[in-house]
């Protein structure tokens, strides 16, 4: 998990502390408790948040992207695409 609770996101579900039950909905954007912006969230499952890459197309969980700290938002692309 690379986020920080709590997470907003725009389909207006907010997060303060990890999900009890595996999610999935559309994909989705919106900020982490550190006002990061997050990108392509689609779920959560096994004690992370679960991203897509564009590039891959594959769902993966937040632990496969890196962020960009220096502007405030995630890396699109997962680690190996890059
Ligand atoms: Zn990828």
């Amino acid at each position: 998990m690379i986020y920080r609770y709590p997470i907003y996101l725009e389909n207006s579900m907010t997060f303060t502390e990890p999900p009890t039950e595996p999610i999935h909905f559309q994909k989705c954007n919106g900020y982490d408790g550190n006002n990061l912006r997050i990108t392509n969230i689609v779920g959560y499952e096994n004690g992370d948040f679960l991203k897509v890459c564009p590039h891959c197309n594959r769902t993966l969980p937040t632990e496969a992207f890196r962020l960009r700290t220096t502007i405030d938002r995630d890396q699109s692309w997962c680690i190996d695409c890059r």
